[in-house]
C-alpha cells in the first residue's frame, strides 16, 4: 500500500501560542527550584525580557534558565539587559547554567512536573492558557482530509502535546516530543519511509539545520510568519526555505512557494 503523503508541523509558535503558560509554568518550575523566597523577584505578568526571548529558545529548560536568570541582579541578563543577552544566547546560557551547576535534565524534569501538576489540579485551566493561531487548526485538518497524513514534531513533552492537540479537535496521525530524540533524527527517520511534502517551523536555525543536513536537503522547508521569529528571520532566507504567511498557507499545498 502506497502510504499517504506527510506534512510535518512544528507545535509551539506553530500551531499554538502558549506565551503566558510557558512563563507561567517556567517561573513556577524556577520558584520550586530555588525556594518560595525567589517568589517576589518574579513577576506574576509576563516579563519583555521573557517574551524577547522566546525565539531563540530550542528546549523548555531554556525557559526556567531564562527565569532564574531573571532573578539574578549581577548576571548578564539583567545587568546588560535581553537585546544583548539574545546576541550571544547560547554561550550565556552555558555560563548561566554553570553559575547556577544546573543541568537541563533537572530544569525540564521540574518544568514536566509544574505541567503535570497544573494538569491534574485544574485540566481546564491549564488548556485555556493555549491558544491556537487563528485558523490553524481549520486548515490542518482541511489537509488532512484532503489525503495527507499529519506529523507533529516538537521539543515539548508528547504527554502536553498530546493532551492540546485533543483539546483543540486537532487531526493528526504522528506526533513526536522531546522524548524522540532531536528533531533532525526523527526527519531522518521519517524521510527513510515517507515522502515529506513540508516541514512548517517557526525557528529559522532549525529549517537550516535540516537544509544542511545531506539526508533532508530536497525536504520542503517552511518558516510560518505568525510564529516566534527573531527580528530579521523572515529576511534573506535561504535557498529552499520559503517564508509561510496565512494567505499562502491556506492556499493548495503545491502553491506554497
Ligand atoms: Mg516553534
Amino acid at each position: 500500500m502506497t502510504k499517504k503523503p506527510l506534512l510535518i508541523f512544528d507545535f509551539d509558535g506553530v500551531i499554538i501560542n502558549g506565551m503566558n503558560e510557558y512563563w507561567t509554568s517556567s517561573r513556577q518550575a524556577c520558584i520550586n527550584i530555588l525556594g518560595q523566597k525567589i517568589n517576589k523577584n518574579l513577576p506574576q505578568q509576563l516579563p519583555k525580557a521573557f517574551k524577547y526571548l522566546r525565539p531563540w529558545v530550542q528546549y523548555g529548560w531554556e525557559m526556567v534558565l531564562i527565569a532564574a536568570e531573571l532573578t539574578r541582579s549581577d548576571g548578564y541578563l539583567i545587568s546588560e539587559g535581553f537585546k544583548k543577552f539574545s546576541e550571544n544566547y547560547y554561550q550565556q546560557c552555558i555560563e548561566a547554567l554553570d553559575t547556577w551547576n544546573w543541568e537541563p535534565s533537572k530544569l525540564q524534569e521540574e518544568l514536566d512536573n509544574v505541567r503535570r501538576e497544573h494538569i491534574n489540579n485544574d485540566l481546564k485551566n491549564w488548556l485555556n492558557s493555549h491558544k491556537p493561531f487563528p485558523g490553524i487548526p481549520h486548515r490542518i485538518n482541511q489537509l488532512h482530509k484532503q489525503g495527507n497524513d499529519i506529523a507533529v514534531l516538537t521539543t515539548k513533552g508528547a504527554e502536553f502535546t498530546h493532551k492540546l492537540l485533543t483539546s483543540f479537535n486537532i487531526n493528526f496521525d504522528l506526533l513526536y516530543g522531546h522524548e524522540s530524540g532531536s528533531k533532525i533524527d526523527v526527519l531522518i527517520q521519517l524521510s527513510e519511509n515517507r515522502t515529506i511534502k513540508g516541514f512548517v517551523e517557526d525557528r529559522r536555525v532549525t529549517l537550516e539545520k535540516v537544509k544542511n543536513t545531506s539526508k533532508l536537503i530536497s525536504t520542503p522547508c517552511f518558516l510560518a510568519s505568525w510564529g516566534y521569529l527573531k527580528p530579521n528571520d523572515s529576511q534573506n532566507l535561504p535557498l529552499g526555505i520559503s517564508l509561510l504567511e496565512p494567505k499562502t498557507f491556506a492556499r493548495p499545498l503545491a502553491n506554497w512557494n
